[in-house]
């Protein structure tokens, strides 16, 4: 079985969010499992530099619209996973992130540089495929990807497609009149098409045109047919119920491994907790709080959206001080959230901390160290904070939502609450603030969290039977 996942970014070269974490672990869990998974990235700074043993692959002298562009190949630094990069430097090598200049402004071409990627994902699983390696499934992933299957479509098939919503937030909005430069035909544009309320969305390209849509648990695939979660495409999604699955993310158990952690200031596992203790001390330290191994220490890494609920724990943070507990948030994003946590740790010196800025060492050091972690999500595709805050004994606080609903058990591993409200987030910190005064039922909770397998061998393995489905129904057989 030959894969083609084509994403905006993989950790360890790119990253924004958790799409990254899903391209930079999947494809090497596809693998190991015997499939021959390869990736498709744009060539940005980080990923020309970053990929090894890097080749022409494949030079395209007059791709409509662009011109010259090279394909090259090689390998992903970490897991050796191959990857194809588009090499465009005009689209792709800039100052700023992915999507962003410097001074957090979409590029004004995304359109152009998003339709390029997917048109190098058609082409590659196209029946005359310029490469000698022809994918059986085309795998997109987020809106960046999701001209794909329309380009396929329109040419006249090739690899049956599958589209992955990791937030369906993002839909790759752009104005109509670029459909037909951007290589589609004049009458996509319409409702049974790339038509979104009078836009052009590169999203609903994806859902309708996709051969199979799935997403990441299968709480966000039930909910996403529903307004308000369905963020205007709920009817395309409910048209499509049956061929729209929910497969949860895993996590990287060898990153997030308390027994294993360099970022840490010392390991600990389920068999040996006292490390945990020690690192509660040390970011208390290193973070000015008052040092205090009996206070219960809450963690937030975010990025501060209103998704995020940060609003939410900006509202409750005084109670949480009152209540005797510490805070320590770890974010970047929207201004006025920005301010809100900062505003909160200049009323509370000593007793909250935030860290305004991306810092993957302190996320480490902050699941490690806190008692609780705080993720109260408005809605949430999957997550992967709680996963990894169970895997390192910090008991989740979640929201019922998506991927925090179907990963965190309530009472069990964690506190699960269900009015979307600053009130039902305090609900909740209240029961979590009462078990922690009963020391032996906190450490249940703990150690039934850290001994939850969240690997992504059984992710890639629904995958794999995913992708089978949709050679066989291509092909015309029977399902079995
Ligand atoms: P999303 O993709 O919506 O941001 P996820 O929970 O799926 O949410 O993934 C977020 C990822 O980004 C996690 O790996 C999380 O630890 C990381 N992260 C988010 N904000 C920060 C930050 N400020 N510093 C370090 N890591 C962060």
């Amino acid at each position: 079985m030959k894969v083609l996942f084509a994403t905006p970014e993989a950790r360890p070269l790119v990253k924004t969010g958790g799409l990254a974490d899903v391209s930079g672990a999947l494809p090497a869990a596809l693998r190991e499992i015997g499939l021959d998974c390869r990736l498709l990235l744009p060539g940005y700074h980080p990923v020309i530099a970053g990929v090894v043993n890097a080749r022409e692959r494949l030079r395209l002298n007059d791709l409509p619209g662009y011109g010259a562009v090279r394909l090259l190949e090689g390998q992903m630094p970490d897991t050796g996973v191959p990857v194809y990069v588009i090499d465009y430097p005009w689209h792709y090598q800039r100052d700023g992130g992915p999507y962003q200049d410097a001074s957090g402004r979409d590029y004004p071409d995304n359109a152009w540089r998003f339709a390029l990627l997917s048109r190098i994902a058609a082409l590659i699983s196209a029946p005359d495929t310029p490469l000698a390696w022809r994918p059986d499934v085309l795998h997109c992933n987020d809106w960046q990807t999701g001209l794909a299957p329309a380009y396929l479509h329109f040419a006249g098939g090739g690899a049956p497609s599958l589209m992955t919503i990791h937030n369906l937030a993002y839909q790759g909005i752009f104005p109509p009149d670029l459909v037909v430069p951007l290589g589609l035909p004049a009458a996509s544009f319409q409702v049974e098409g790339v038509e979104y309320y009078g836009n052009f969305s590169f999203l609903k390209a994806g859902l309708y045109y996709a051969d199979w849509i799935s997403t990441v648990s299968p709480s966000y695939a039930r909910e996403i047919q529903q307004s308000p979660l369905g963020m205007g495409m709920e009817g395309l999604l409910a048209s499509r119920r049956d061929r729209l699955t929910g497969i949860l993310n895993g996590i990287d158990m060898a990153d997030w491994n308390p027994s294993s952690d360099l970022h840490l200031p010392c390991e600990y596992s389920s068999r040996a907790l006292a490390g945990k203790r020690r690192c509660k001390l040390a970011l208390q330290q290193d973070l000015n709080l008052e040092i205090q191994p009996e206070t219960p220490l809450f963690g937030v890494i975010s990025r501060l959206t209103y998704q995020k609920g940060i609003d939410w724990v900006a509202a409750i943070a005084d109670r949480l001080v009152a209540a005797g507990a510490q805070l320590v948030i770890l974010g970047k994003g929207e201004a006025h959230l920005e301010q809100a946590c900062h505003d909160i740790a200049a009323r509370h010196p000593g007793r909250v901390a935030s860290i305004i800025g991306y810092d993957e060492g302190l996320s480490h050091r902050i699941e490690a160290g806190a008692d609780v972690f705080l993720m109260p999500s408005r809605f949430e595709p999957c997550g992967l904070n709680q996963m990894y805050s169970q895997r390192y004994g910090t008991i989740p606080v979640v929201f019922a939502t998506g991927g925090l609903k179907d990963t965190v058990e309530d009472g069990v591993t964690g506190f699960v609450f269900t009015e979307a409200s600053p009130e039902g987030l305090w609900g909740a910190i209240q029961r979590a603030l009462t078990v922690f005064q009963d020391k032996p039922a906190w450490r249940r909770m703990m150690l039934a969290g850290m001994q939850k397998d969240f690997s992504w061998e059984a992710s890639a393995n629904q995958y794999a039977w995913l992708y089978r489905l949709l050679v066989l129904t291509r092909s015309g057989n029977d399902i079995v």
